[in-house]
């Protein structure tokens, strides 16, 4: 049993469908190739928007903290 920093029960494992860290609120709902998908953060879903499109190693700018940032 698991429990959130607010002391909440989680009932879902939501993961971020690119970097695959724990959600615990919604994310950042998107959508890649026609599929929806969540995020953790925009720069999430820039990379796999990138993916996509076909570029292997995509270069989305970290923010200026070089980890990107849960969003929310
Ligand atoms: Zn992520």
């Amino acid at each position: 049993m698991r429990f959130s920093d607010n002391g909440y029960y989680i009932e879902r494992y939501i993961k971020c469908d690119n970097c695959g860290v724990l959600l615990y609120e919604e994310g950042m709902k998107g959508e890649v190739a026609g599929e929806a998908k969540l995020f953790c953060s925009d720069w999430c879903q820039q990379w796999a928007t990138a993916r996509a499109a076909g570029i292997d190693e995509p270069r989305i700018p970290l923010p200026r903290e070089g980890i990107h940032k849960t969003g929310g």
